[in-house]
């Protein structure tokens, strides 16, 4: 079996993380290089290296990680708005082979990003 990756480790409990929400499902925990005031990650606890990786009976799964990450933006004060990004493969700039949402908010975001 491979390596786990940083945020196996992290759901694992081998790595400490700042979590601010976690059920059966899904983990959200602050970035540690944060791009903005809030900067969360949201993943699943299911194994999916990324989004070009998902599945059809992954859209339950999804539409959950949606409600998550609109349910911790309200709890974290992003009322004004915020920012959702999904980096895919190394062009798309992902660098941790985990699905995972960026949740970035808390100072007026540029566009388009870079
Ligand atoms: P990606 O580039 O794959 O879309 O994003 C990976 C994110 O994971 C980056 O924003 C990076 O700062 C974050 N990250 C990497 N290692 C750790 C870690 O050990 N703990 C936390 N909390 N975030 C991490």
């Amino acid at each position: 079996m491979s390596e786990k990756n940083v945020f196996q480790k992290i759901m694992a409990g081998e790595i400490p993380a700042d979590i601010v929400y976690e059920d059966e499902e899904c983990l959200a925990f602050r970035d540690i290089a944060p791009q903005a005031p809030t900067h969360i990650l949201i993943i699943p606890r299911k194994a999916i290296r990324s989004v070009a990786e998902l599945e059809d009976e992954d859209g339950p799964l999804i539409a959950h990680l949606w409600k998550v990450i609109r349910e911790v933006a309200e709890q974290s004060g992003l009322g004004e708005g915020y920012r959702v990004v999904v980096n895919c493969g190394r062009d798309g700039g992902q660098e941790v082979d985990h699905l995972h949402y960026h949740l970035l908010g808390g100072r007026s975001l540029q566009w388009p990003p870079g």
